[in-house]
């Protein structure tokens, strides 16, 4: 795909391409740095105001062309569960969606991280949300309402990142498909989009525990250079630790090769959303490229870390895929894989001719894959009311 990307933000830029550009400007390579922590440290939508700058430098990268890049926000929506979900303009006109989740969705739940640990503890023995209701809130067969989920602890949170505007993948159940690809984003949009919703949070990275997700808008390993040239940026210049990060990609086989040989690299989450071929195929098109063999033969050969568990994501839709064999199914081709399953309800939306699974099945599944000794964990529906749920994001940028 032809990227048609801005490439003139600064936030693009490494502490090291920084100084080399403080440099050529005749300036001394410690400006480089004051530049890095203005940018990423102090999340400065412009070098206007950074006092410890010459004004000849800042003129000077003015008259490069440069901007500092942050996205701004144009839209936030506020769900009742905390969710907040913002719609970031860039510079070109075009726009993507970011979400923050306070408090995390339980996607990194038993993949053997600190995080996955801290929601752990936040789940009950039976890996559902700790509260009094046990039914599971906006699910067929449940009168819980998603408000009626635990307070939202502060001290926590996930910022769910886009990496494309729009997605060519089109899998027949999200909505993002339905946008096709305009084109990838840089990556100092997508470190921008997290540091846009830091700021907005006044978030203190030192205090307060971040996640990350690049599960937005996009598919991640079709903009792979951006995408890591963002994770290398968010863990050197922004200070996020990498196992704090996780990235879902629909099957982009060769790309899970490169990405296990990454020094640096956030864990890694595979959306499956079938047992076979013949189920996948209508819902994700990817699957006639690389098909579930192949996508597991790279899932077994992916070098995890101590610990480190991979992710599958399965998004159970109605009558179509949550079915016991389907279950029984799965379990039997991720057995030997180390790994974790991550139910997903799906979430409705117009256009997508799919509907929510009735909630006696998807515990039924759980329990399935639970029984075969597959760890497996429910998705908590977040921001649902305000189309910031996973695979719905387009409403606003249509
Ligand atoms: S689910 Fe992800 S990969 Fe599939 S179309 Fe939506 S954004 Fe793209």
């Amino acid at each position: 795909m032809p990227d048609m990307s801005m490439q003139n933000e600064l936030l693009s830029l490494s502490n090291h391409e920084l100084t080399d550009l403080v440099r050529r400007l005749g300036h001394p390579a410690y400006r480089g740095r004051q530049v890095a922590d203005a940018i990423f440290r102090q999340r400065r939508d412009s070098l206007a105001g950074v006092s410890n700058l010459p004004l000849a430098l800042k003129s000077q990268i003015a008259h490069e062309g440069l901007s500092v890049g942050l996205p701004r926000i144009e839209q936030q929506f506020r769900s009742a569960d905390g969710t907040v979900r913002y719609l970031m303009a860039l510079a070109d006109g075009q726009s993507v969606e970011t979400v923050w989740m306070p408090e995390g969705d339980f996607g990194e739940a038993g993949d053997g991280s600190e995080a996955g640990q801290e929601e752990l503890e936040q789940l009950d023995s039976t890996c559902k949300p700790k509260r009094t209701d046990k039914k599971m809130p906006g699910l067929k067969g449940s009168s819980a309402s998603p408000t009626q989920v635990r307070s939202i602890a502060r001290s926590r949170a996930t910022v769910c990142v886009s990496s494309q505007v729009g997605c060519a993948v089109n899998c027949q159940f999200c909505l993002t498909a339905l946008l096709g690809v305009k084109r990838n984003l840089t990556a100092g949009e997508i470190v921008g989009q997290v540091l846009g919703v830091l700021r907005d949070h006044a978030v203190n990275l030192e205090r307060e525990r971040m996640n990350i997700v690049f599960m937005g808008m996009g598919e991640p390993f079709l903009n792979y250079d951006n995408f890591i040239k963002a994770v290398r940026l968010l863990v050197e210049e922004v200070g996020f630790p990498e196992s704090r990060m996780t990235v879902s990609t629909s099957g982009i086989v060769p790309r899970i090769f490169d990405f296990g040989q990454e020094p640096i690299r956030p864990k890694l989450a595979i959306s499956l959303n079938a047992p076979n071929d013949t189920i996948r195929e209508p819902l994700m098109p990817i699957t006639r490229k690389w098909n579930i063999e192949a996508l597991l033969d790279a899932a077994r050969q992916f070098p995890l870390r101590p610990r480190e568990l991979l992710t599958f994501e399965y998004v159970l839709l109605d009558g179509v895929n949550d079915a016991r064999e389907h279950a029984l199914e799965a379990a039997r081709r991720v057995r030997g894989i180390r790994c974790k399953v991550n139910l997903i309800a799906f979430n409705p939306g117009p256009g997508v001719n799919y509907t929510m699974p009735f909630q006696d099945r998807v515990l039924e599944f759980q329990t399935v894959l639970a029984d075969a000794g597959i760890p497996t964990f429910i998705r908590r529906p977040r921001g649902r009311d305000i189309y910031a749920a996973c695979g719905q994001l387009k409403r606003t940028v249509s």
